[in-house]
């Protein structure tokens, strides 16, 4: 790293090139575990980024060293403004994927290829309609799963975000790797993580061991193969002998990979969160519209950095709602 790019390293010496900017707040999905039941006070429109700020707030970034950011929300495809942000960001040089439940996907299909934006996140917690609609409160299964063929066959990478929860989906475990038999998909497992108001319980998580566990029984060992991590990984790989896809296991809970990370967060008011789990935020979008130059504040927020998932070092500490509870819901910081 030059000493241009310096203000992207922390102080344990990991590089930030990932900037994962969250669009807006609103979803048109309700999920219980993202969302608190009575919904969250939505920031009012003008303390939001606009199309143009997002991109000039972008622009530091990638001068400074990033090459990638994933553009998330709230549902980023609910923007009307989308293509807008996604042209103008292309013109940064950085490589473009979204994070996305898939619904308005078939709307963007065109300036997603237009753009080259190739890499699809898309979240899906279940393959049952019903329970689709019990997770999310809406009535969206055939819509996604259009959706997600479209992608297929348009050829774009596809990784599906699957938040496992105990007594709802971890049955399906089996059904999702199947999915991959055939198609060229990576299916991630996400350990259920704990955001203010999502009424999370240890108990509910199903944990890295207990999914690893669970395949092995099914798969037996032989057909269960290990695959090399992605480099600054965030899900450990693996795939199941002569199948297509792959399939991942996002362990924040119980297994975090805080050493490679090389992540910070934009909310979509214009504050760099610079761990998921922080409450602790920079603002951006105020001094920008002061024209205050923004490279201090972005130094000194992935300064103060620390080490393991914003000093919720041990398992005691990430399970005590004292401490995993005061922070924004995941639908106010984009996962
Ligand atoms: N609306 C988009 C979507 O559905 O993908 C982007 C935003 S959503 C907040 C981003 C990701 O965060 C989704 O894959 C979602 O499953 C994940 N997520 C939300 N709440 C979570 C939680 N409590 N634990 C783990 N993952 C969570």
């Amino acid at each position: 790293m030059t000493q241009n790019n310096a203000i992207l390293e922390d102080n344990f010496g990991r590089k930030h090139n990932y900037l994962r900017i969250s669009l807006l707040e609103k979803c048109n999905l309700r999920c219980t575990y993202c969302m608190p039941a009575e919904g969250i006070v939505l920031t009012p429109k003008k303390e939001l980024m606009t199309a143009e700020e997002i991109v000039a707030i972008a622009k530091v970034f990638v001068n400074k060293g990033v090459d990638k950011i994933r553009l998330t929300g709230g549902e980023p495809l609910l923007r009307k403004d989308f293509p807008e942000i996604i042209e103008k960001l292309s013109l940064l040089g950085a490589e473009i994927s979204i994070t996305t439940n898939g619904i308005l996907i078939d709307r963007h299909l065109d300036v997603l290829k237009r753009f080259n934006v190739t890499n699809i996140n898309l979240s899906l917690d279940t393959l049952v309609a019903s329970k689709f609609t019990t997770i999310t409160l809406r009535n969206q299964f055939e819509k996604v799963i259009d959706n997600l063929y479209l992608l297929l066959n348009n050829n774009f990478k596809i990784k599906i975000n699957v938040v496992l929860i105990k007594g709802f989906n971890n049955n399906e475990i089996i059904d999702f790797i199947k999915l991959t038999q055939f198609l060229p998909l990576s299916i991630r497992f996400i350990e259920f993580m704990p955001f203010a108001g999502n009424e999370w319980d240890k108990s509910k998580m199903v944990s890295h061991n207990e999914i690893v566990e669970y395949v092995k029984k099914h798969f037996s060992y032989t057909q269960l193969e290990k695959l090399e991590d992605e480099k600054n990984f965030t899900a450990r790989t693996f795939k199941i002998k002569g199948y297509l896809g792959s399939f991942g296991i996002i362990s924040s809970i119980t297994n975090p990979f805080c050493d490679g990370c090389n992540r910070i967060r934009l909310t979509a008011n214009g504050r760099i969160k610079n761990c998921l789990f922080s409450n602790i935020e920079t603002d951006l979008l105020t001094p920008y519209r002061n024209g205050v130059a923004l490279e201090k504040l972005i130094a000194f927020a992935i300064k103060n950095k620390l080490k393991t998932r914003a000093g919720m070092d041990s398992m005691e500490q990430v399970v005590n709602p004292d401490l995993n509870q005061d922070n924004r819901s995941m639908i106010a910081i984009g996962g």
